[in-house]
């Protein structure tokens, strides 16, 4: 029988997906994009805790999570990752 399975060629613009890549960032450098958490939807899953690939998402007193940017490469893994869209990506000046 054959398979109806589609794969999806979708591309994230985003540096963890290039192998490699996330070692490359030093704490601290300029980035690109900070994400930015929208408290009133966030379920506190810690969802975006377990996948950053640097350690950047830190877990408030309250629950809630925000980012060390000591820390954030602005990849943008969190954003993706979040189940409900909370998390959204803002430009750096
Ligand atoms: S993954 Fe999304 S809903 Fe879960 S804690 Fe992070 S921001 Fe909140
Ligand atoms: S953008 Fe999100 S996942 Fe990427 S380093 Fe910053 S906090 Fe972690």
């Amino acid at each position: 029988m054959e398979s109806k399975a589609k794969v999806s060629n979708k591309t994230v613009r985003c540096i963890a997906v290039q192998a490699g890549a996330a070692k490359a960032f030093k704490p601290g450098n300029r980035v690109a994009a900070r994400p930015v958490w929208d408290k009133d939807r966030c379920v506190r899953c810690g969802v975006c805790y377990i996948y950053c690939p640097h350690g950047a998402v830190v877990r408030q007193e309250d629950g809630f999570f925000d980012a060390n940017t000591d820390r954030c490469s602005g990849c943008g893994v969190c954003h993706r990752e979040c189940w409900f869209g909370v998390i959204g990506m803002v430009q750096e000046a």
